[in-house]
């Protein structure tokens, strides 16, 4: 009986001395997650008009184009990924946040629509062929990363864009080179 006794208080306290093992060991792995979500925690990007328009002017001085002939940009806060140049100047909707990570994917968004404006795309000169505007988009893509990269906007970063429009699902080809083959053009002995 008294061996009895024994045995059953030691399983008894085996059992007592598994259980808080194994409490502690979720304790500490829960304890390592959480340290570990909080640290690798990114809040989403923003762009906002200010933000928007540090980056054209960085770029702009970048181009080498005269400051008088700058022209105005537009911010429109409206859920839209879109930014696109024109005549008049430029356009930068907010929503582009939704494709954009940091400000090197946003140098050269607005590096690109920069390059329309600096070759004259924006006034149609060469007509509207699709071959011609797609032909216009690759050349916007190169020189529009030399302005980012004069301007200290790391290219090998801001072409990561093109993947996330790739992931995302977003049609390529038509008027624009596929996301990948720009992506890929943009090799900059990035690694
Ligand atoms: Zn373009």
């Amino acid at each position: 009986m008294h061996y009895y006794r024994s045995t059953t208080k030691a399983l008894k306290a085996w059992g007592c001395i598994i259980i808080s093992t194994v409490l502690a060991i979720n304790c500490l792995l829960f304890f390592i997650l959480t340290v570990k979500s909080i640290v690798s925690y990114v809040p989403p990007y923003v762009v906002t008009e200010a933000k928007v328009k540090e980056i054209y002017e960085k770029l702009w001085k970048a181009s080498g184009e005269d400051e008088a002939l700058k022209l105005p940009i537009s911010v429109i806060d409206e859920d839209v990924v879109n930014a696109y140049a024109y005549a008049g100047g430029m356009v930068v909707f907010t929503g582009m946040a939704q494709v954009i990570h940091n400000d090197d994917e946003l140098a050269l968004v607005i590096g690109h629509e920069l390059a329309h404006i600096t070759l004259s795309h924006v006034y149609g000169v060469e007509g509207t062929a699709e071959d011609v505007i797609r032909h216009h988009e690759g050349l916007a893509d190169k020189l529009g990363s030399w302005y980012t990269m004069k301007a200290g906007y790391d290219v090998c970063k801001g072409r990561e864009f093109f993947k996330t429009l790739q992931t995302l699902g977003t049609p390529d080809g038509g008027s624009h080179p596929k996301h990948l083959w720009r992506h890929a053009q943009l090799d900059l002995s990035c690694s």
